[in-house]
């Protein structure tokens, strides 16, 4: 069975938990680890702050994370329609970060690629950006870990 949802909200830091709490919730229904949940949420929460922070920089617009469930498998996309990437090997680089006056580390990517199966990113100046992660959910194994 398929099972999709999209959340389409203003790029408000506020609302970056409401987005994790969402697809964290969404996923329960695999039966995911805790640890699963939790690896879920921060890389949400990480692809979110992206869009809010680099992606929409100057005022307020709308980030969209859409999710798709799939028999054992999260599939999340994370869309901004920003200021986009000029070097995309660049930005995924540990510890490379364009914000370091916001007291950013650049480990937003690192923790994505470490807590996901993967991690794809589609991004063009002036266009925008779309993060794409998939994780497999041991399925049966809920409640074991945490
Ligand atoms: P941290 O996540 O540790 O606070 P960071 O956000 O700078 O720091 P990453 O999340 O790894 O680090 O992102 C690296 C860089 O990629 C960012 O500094 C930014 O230049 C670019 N980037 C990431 N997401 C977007 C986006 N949605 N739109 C435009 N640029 C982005
Ligand atoms: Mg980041």
């Amino acid at each position: 069975m398929k099972n999709e949802m999209t959340l389409a909200f203003d790029s408000r830091s506020e609302n970056e938990g409401f987005a994790r709490v969402a697809v964290a919730a969404f996923v329960t229904q695999l039966n995911p680890t805790l640890e699963e949940v939790a690896d879920i949420r921060t890389a949400v929460s990480e692809a979110v702050t992206n869009a809010i922070i680099h992606g929409y920089p100057d005022g307020i617009h709308t980030v969209v994370v859409r999710a798709l469930l799939s028999e054992d498998t999260i599939e999340v996309w994370v869309t901004d329609e920003g200021v986009g990437m000029e070097d995309i090997k660049q930005a995924m680089e540990p510890l490379y970060t364009s914000r370091p006056e916001l007291e950013r580390s650049g480990m937003g990517f690192m923790f994505m690629e470490a807590f996901m199966d993967q991690v794809e990113v589609q991004s063009a100046p002036g266009v925008g950006t779309t993060v794409y992660m998939k994780k497999t959910i041991r399925q049966g194994e809920a409640g074991q870990e945490g």
